[in-house]
């Protein structure tokens, strides 16, 4: 039984991989400050970690702790997914500094306690290191286009610099590292007030509200679906190959415009909703679709789930929690 540590485990990503890895017979203690991750989403795992004793008076398979990582914290772990922080960028932005503290201090307290451990550590990455990216499809090589005084910084430059820490404990202290740099993911449970295109568009279909397409819809993304994520995860901590402890993109890689998105939602719900254009959010990428020939080489790793069938059950989800 590995006791696997995940940070940002009550968030929506986070509690997809708590369950998945209870499910696999481990040992799970899921740190959250909750400010974007909710009790709710790990309601279930409290109960069936309960179950999962291995024997009376045992400690819990799963255990939750509430706690702000900018502090450090003392815990034994021997793997750590590292996923604590706002990932929405309504949400990354409303705290700028605290979004930097989460990805600074945040990541040096863990790696300072894979160190003590001994923990293999995979930091939660994510594309917007490659900012507005000026080719198209994204591969681990390039270096991006980022605007470290705009209002995406906090984060983007926040998850560079965490990157880098994760590189200079490896090359200093011979942490055992790994880097999943996350691309556009969706699923259930994500929260209403989530603020991004996937949960925003199916709660106003829902609602009959309209679906604002910010700077026209022109704009496009790619969309993996969250189990698939949680598996490229999963095979990425578990992978031992040469390239360890390089960045791995991990997504789906197909494209589509913000408006194809919406018109796709409107057919999937039924929905009569308008749909109504917004004003451009500043430095929004124009493109970002990941290249992941490394993933799928190394890892194995398949984006399965196609995006109808992702939405469908997102519709599902969104409608029973209505
Ligand atoms: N977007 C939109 N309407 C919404 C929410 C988002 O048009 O209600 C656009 C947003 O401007 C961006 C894309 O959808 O171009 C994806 O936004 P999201 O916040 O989901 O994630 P991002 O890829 O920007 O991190």
């Amino acid at each position: 039984m590995t006791t696997v540590l995940v940070t940002g485990g009550a968030g929506f990503l986070g509690s997809h991989l708590c369950e998945r890895l209870l499910g696999a017979g481990h040992r799970v203690l899921c740190l959250d400050n909750l400010s974007t991750g909710s009790r709710a989403n790990i309601e279930g795992l409290t109960e069936r970690g309960r179950h999962a004793r291995t024997d009376a008076g045992a400690t819990p398979a799963f255990q939750f702790i509430e706690h702000d990582l900018i502090n450090p914290i003392k815990l034994d772990a021997e793997q750590v997914y590292h996923l604590a922080c706002p990932a929405s960028p309504v949400h990354y932005q409303s705290n700028p500094v605290r979004t930097v503290k989460t990805n600074v201090l945040g990541t040096m307290n863990m790696l300072g306690l894979a160190r003590r451990t001994g923990a293999r550590i995979l930091l939660a990455s994510t594309s917007e290191v490659y900012g507005d990216p000026k080719v198209t499809p994204q591969r681990e090589d390039y270096l991006g286009n980022v605007n470290q005084l705009g209002p995406r910084a906090c984060y983007d430059e926040g998850k560079r610099i965490a990157e880098t820490l994760m590189v200079e404990y490896h090359r200093e202290h011979n942490i055992d590292t790994r880097i999943a740099r996350i691309f556009n993911t969706y699923g259930p449970r994500m929260a209403f007030d989530d603020g991004r295109v996937v949960s925003n568009f199916v709660l106003n279909a829902l609602r009959g509200d309209p679906l604002q397409l910010y700077g026209g819809g022109r704009q496009s993304r790619s969309f993996c679906y969250v189990d698939d994520m949680v598996s490229g995860l999963i095979a990425l901590m578990n992978y031992d190959g040469a390239l360890k402890h390089e960045p791995f993109n991990l997504g789906n890689p197909h494209e589509l415009s913000i408006r194809e998105l919406a018109e796709t939602v409107l057919r999937l719900t039924g929905s009569k909703s308008a749909v109504t254009d917004s004003p451009a959010l500043q430095d929004d990428p124009a493109h970002r679709c990941p290249d992941i020939t490394r993933a799928r080489t190394e890892l194995g790793f398949r984006a399965a789930t196609a995006l109808e069938d992702g939405l469908k059950a997102t519709i599902r989800d969104f409608r029973a929690r209505m």
